[in-house]
């Protein structure tokens, strides 16, 4: 039930005072008078049993708990590796000892978005990688990558998404064919910019072939988070966008699902 005392303090017309951190931005987003988007673009997957995941997890699993004409409500029981869907990696799902995601901090899951479309180059080679040169060819044309950014790598990858098969795209040694962040990028974004996180729309931010996963190993490490399965990177603008990043909560994840949306 939703209590009509919360809702109308969420949509006050009045500022935020100055020293509430964490809370201004999102009181500034429910202002209907000083709205600064005009669209919202879900770039979230449904889950359903057969989403495209990583050979090592288990399909998602959903069983009914409940139904509203029996027990007079309804209620569903999920089953899910955290490496799911759209999701967020945590720095601890390659770091031990790294953050986990009910730590990551409230102001870096709203961030100004970066897409950086690669889909002609990845049409072509599936094996393609975003490198040094694609950064410095967004920014271009479109300015400085700002502060507190999440980078997207928009692939056109979404469009295999209803055929698992094509999506992870193995070839007959099972080795995986998807493109991704090339090690030096995240390297370059590490030292030269100020940033929050990156993102995909493929299965890893790493190329499907890499053995390695040094995007993984170089982002995580450095503390940032990264998205996956991320959808509609082509139907937002590639610069300008306000990213929201509705990750869990569990103690100790190390991901998880995440409902992640677009404003502009
Ligand atoms: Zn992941």
């Amino acid at each position: 039930m939703c209590c009509p005392e919360l809702v109308r303090s969420a949509l006050a017309v009045t500022p935020a005072p100055a020293g509430t951190g964490e809370i201004a931005p999102a009181v500034r987003f429910a202002d209907p008078e000083g709205a600064s988007f005009r669209r919202v673009a879900d770039l979230t997957h449904v889950i359903t049993p057969g989403f495209p995941i990583f050979p090592f997890y288990k399909p998602f699993a959903m069983r009914q708990l409940a139904a509203v004409e029996r027990e007079g409500f309804g209620a569903n029981e999920l089953c899910y590796a955290e490496h799911v869907g759209t999701h967020i990696d945590a720095p601890a799902h390659f770091v031990a000892g790294g953050t986990t995601v009910e730590h990551l901090p409230a102001s870096s899951l709203l961030a100004p978005l970066v897409v950086v479309s690669l889909a002609e180059r990845a049409a072509r080679d599936e094996d393609t990688l975003l490198v040094v040169d694609d950064l410095l060819a967004w920014e271009r044309r479109h300015g400085r990558i700002p502060a507190g950014a999440v980078v997207a790598l928009h692939s056109g990858w979404e469009e295999r998404v209803g055929d698992p098969a094509r999506f992870l795209n193995a070839d007959a040694s099972g080795t995986m064919h998807s493109p991704g962040w090339s090690g030096e990028a995240v390297e370059w974004m590490l030292n030269e910019r100020e940033f929050n996180g990156i993102a995909i729309d493929t299965l890893s931010l790493d190329a499907g072939n890499s053995a390695t996963y040094p995007a993984h190993r170089h982002l995580l490490g450095a503390g940032k988070y990264g998205l996956e399965n991320v959808a509609n990177l082509g139907r937002v603008p590639p610069a300008g966008a306000t990213l929201v990043v509705g990750a869990p909560r569990h103690e100790g994840g190390t991901g998880g699902p995440a409902r992640v949306l677009a404003l502009f």
